[in-house]
């Protein structure tokens, strides 16, 4: 299935301008095209890929036959240049079913939504059309040990020399690190505070990586660190303006968040789906758990923060592409609010499944695990309530 090209999504253009929005009915029959898809592709291998912690192959491959990993890519580039709420749509779909498949699925956007935005048409049209199709995967490589939330602070240099650039450091925590074609990497630039964002590609001389990381959740998703050794990025692989890719970065992550947040709103659907029908069939009492006034409470809350999640994330998608102050905040709130509506909805769908719920047999126990993190990483929530409060008071004083 292709998704028209109806809206400039940021990855498109660079000024993140004027833009249609696509039809509400033709968005609600692509969630269930999606939804289908992933019902009889990925869900069924969801436990599977979380207990032996492999890169789920069968979503990628369901991602190339629905032309789903060119959504964030203009159709120059090989992409069908789908809007943002088209993208974060699929993303929850997918993340509904499987969280790890979604991370696979969205990473790469990430990664490469500087290059799209960017790049010299020739290195874009290098990097992107791969990964467009779906045969390869990019790493968005920002955090260092140093710190995640401080991005300022980090110390991975690009040292000029002659016909490009010499990379040394170390990036923590890379999604996919090991799987990507392409790793799109924030170093410092210059004795000043600039920094580029350079692109490394899998074969080049000097790349390494840490061990896989065992983490908590999202098990099919592959983390490590990445190891910068003298790696050598001819000027033809440099994004756009070698002093400029901080801005490029956090531009980006404009972008990027919603994403994450559809993510998390899928765990969140998932768990609330899981309680409903554990709720219904469960009987104590000589009567089902779902006729009782507590629980009901309990699943009415749930419902509510799910469904209040999508609307706040729908609607920073329609501010998204505004990239001003007012538009970012819509969407650290929708990030802040979608994750912490994952983390509570999926702890109070264990609770409602009682020691059951407890038990690697049951789906809430994966979905509590993988909720947590939604939490922490594109920016813990701490620094999306102070991008918030920062915009609250600065709209207070324009008042
Ligand atoms: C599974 C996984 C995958 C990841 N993938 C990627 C990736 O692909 N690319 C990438 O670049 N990064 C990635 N990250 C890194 C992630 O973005 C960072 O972990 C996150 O930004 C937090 O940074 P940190 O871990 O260094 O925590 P720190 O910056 O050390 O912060 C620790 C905690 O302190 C609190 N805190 C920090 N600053 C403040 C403040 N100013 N005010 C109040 N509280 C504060 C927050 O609660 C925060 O969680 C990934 C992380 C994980 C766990």
């Amino acid at each position: 299935m292709t998704i028209a090209a109806t809206q400039a999504s940021p990855a498109q253009d660079a000024s993140h301008g004027g833009h249609a929005v696509t039809a509400r009915t033709e968005l609600e029959e692509f969630r269930a095209s999606v939804r289908r898809m992933v019902d009889d592709r990925i869900r069924p291998h969801a436990a599977e890929t979380d207990r032996t912690g492999t890169v789920p192959e069968h979503s990628r491959a369901a991602f190339r036959e629905m032309e789903l990993a060119g959504l964030a890519f203009p159709e120059e580039l090989g992409g069908s240049g789908a809007d943002l709420h088209t993208q974060v749509i699929a993303v929850e779909e997918v993340a509904r079913g499987c969280a790890s498949s979604a991370s696979i699925l969205l990473t790469p956007w990430a990664a490469l939504t500087p290059v799209a935005v960017h790049a010299d048409p020739a290195l874009a049209a290098t990097v992107v059309p791969g990964v467009a199709r779906g045969d390869e995967l990019a790493s968005f490589c920002l955090t260092e040990p140093t710190g995640g939330t401080d991005l300022a602070s980090l110390r991975t240099r690009a040292e000029r020399v002659d016909g490009g650039w010499l990379l040394n450091g170390q990036k923590r925590f890379i999604s996919n690190a090991g799987h990507s074609t392409w790793y799109a990497v924030l170093a410092r630039s210059g004795a000043d505070s600039s920094y580029g964002v350079f692109l490394v590609h899998a074969g080049d001389e000097g790349l390494g990586f840490g061990k896989p990381e065992e983490k908590m959740g999202f098990h099919g998703f592959p983390t490590a660190d990445v190891h910068l050794d003298d790696v050598f990025v001819p000027d033809g692989h440099v994004v756009g303006d070698p002093a400029r890719g901080y801005q490029y970065m956090m531009d980006t992550l404009t972008y990027t968040r919603p994403l994450v947040a559809a993510q998390a709103l899928g765990i969140a659907q998932a768990a609330l789906d899981e309680a409903l029908a554990y709720t219904a069939q469960r009987e104590q009492f000589g009567q089902s758990l779902s006729r009782f006034q507590l629980v009901r409470a309990m699943v009415a809350d749930m419902a509510t923060a799910v469904a209040a999640g999508r609307a706040l994330l729908h609607h920073a998608c329609d501010l998204a592409v505004e990239n001003t102050s007012a538009s970012r905040a819509a969407v650290s709130m929708a990030k802040l609010f979608c994750s912490d509506t994952a983390m509570s909805v999926t702890t109070t769908a264990v609770q409602l499944h009682g020691g059951n719920g407890y038990m690697r047999d049951y789906t809430v126990e994966r979905l509590m695990r993988d909720a947590k993190v939604t939490q922490i990483w594109e920016g813990a929530n701490e620094l999306q309530k102070m991008l918030v409060a920062k915009d609250a008071y600065a709209a207070h004083e324009r008042r």
